[in-house]
């Protein structure tokens, strides 16, 4: 099958993303949110991001202009109605994800592909609540999207090797390299990184070390680009925490028991960047630790 449009759901930091690598690569792309001021959002913080890769000389002013003008905001699941592929981005709630594809399945065509961004969910479970679980797989883009190189692709129980095959080529004509995955918890890159992450938490809660000699000897000691709690606050702690409970309740074996600290962090709505505040409190000119 040949993909010429995307529809892509959930224009917040990931779904943004996919839609600026999409419409990079010269996919047509519809882009939908709950609201009209989301889309907007992300059309926004594509159009800068688009700008910033101009200035860095990756891509030309007429690479964005065209991709640009590839980006249309959906008003509503009806726009879906001739795309060849629809990546679901939205919150990570199961619930959620749910509800969308009961809603999205009736305006698809037939043959249109249904692929997930879930970090975590259940690609048998979810595949299983549309109308096509064959035509559905796991499409996990790393953050931010247009920078990292890597999208895992899981299959789920039922996903037949016509839908496999054309979402592996479409993520190579994206620019990415690809990383083959079984539908468990937390698939390949959080299944090593998170416990990596809370490991970090449980040395830190125990007193091994501070905020600072962690991220210091991990860089510095095992080649890290970033401390993992400078990462789990680039991440966000809540969804660190997440993932954590996600390992813990899916595979049922303690190694994967969250840290009380990392707990009390989320508790307390320190969650990292997002919130100025996490390991690091962000409010200063520079991140301070906050223990
Ligand atoms: P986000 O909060 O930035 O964006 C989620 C967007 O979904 C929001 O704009 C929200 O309004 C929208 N949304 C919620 N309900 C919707 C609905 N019914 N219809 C349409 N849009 C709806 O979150 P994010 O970080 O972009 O995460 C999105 C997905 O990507 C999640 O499944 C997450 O697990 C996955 N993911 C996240 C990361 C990461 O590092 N943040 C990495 C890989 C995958």
């Amino acid at each position: 099958m040949k993909i010429r449009k995307v529809g892509v759901i959930g224009a917040g930091q990931m779904g943004n993303g996919i839609a600026h690598v999409c419409a990079l690569a010269g996919y047509d792309v519809a882009l939908f949110d709950i609201s009209k001021e989301r889309v907007e959002a992300g059309l926004a913080t594509i159009d800068g991001n688009m700008t910033r890769q101009v200035a860095s000389g990756r891509i030309t002013e007429a690479d964005r202009d065209t991709a640009i003008a590839r980006i249309v905001a959906a008003a509503s699941m009806e726009s879906f109605d001739d795309t060849d592929i629809v990546i679901e981005s939205a919150t990570e709630i199961e619930e959620v994800k749910r509800k969308i594809f009961a809603e999205l399945c009736p305006h698809l065509r037939e043959d249109a592909l249904i692929a997930t961004n879930t970090s975590s969910i259940s690609i048998t479970r979810l595949a299983a609540s549309t109308d096509r679980p064959e035509r559905f797989m796991g499409m996990h883009f790393m953050n931010p999207v247009p920078v990292m190189e890597l999208v895992e692709l899981v299959r789920g129980i039922a996903t037949d090797d016509p839908t496999f095959e054309t979402v592996r080529g479409f993520a190579e004509t994206l620019g990415k390299k690809i990383a083959n995955a079984e539908d468990y918890p937390a698939f390949i890159v959080n299944r090593i990184l998170l416990p990596m992450i809370n490991e970090a938490v449980y040395t830190l809660y125990e007193g091994v070390g501070s905020v600072e000699s962690i991220d210091k000897a991990m860089r510095l000691g095992a080649n890290h680009p970033m401390g993992p709690l400078q990462l789990a606050d680039f991440i966000g702690l809540d969804t660190c925490l997440s993932i954590m409970q996600v390992l813990y309740d899916g595979l049922a074996d303690s190694k994967y028991r969250p840290c009380p600290l990392l707990v009390k962090y989320v508790e307390a709505g320190w969650l990292g960047r997002k919130t100025q505040r996490g390991f690091y409190d962000y409010r200063g000119e520079k991140p301070v630790p906050t223990r």
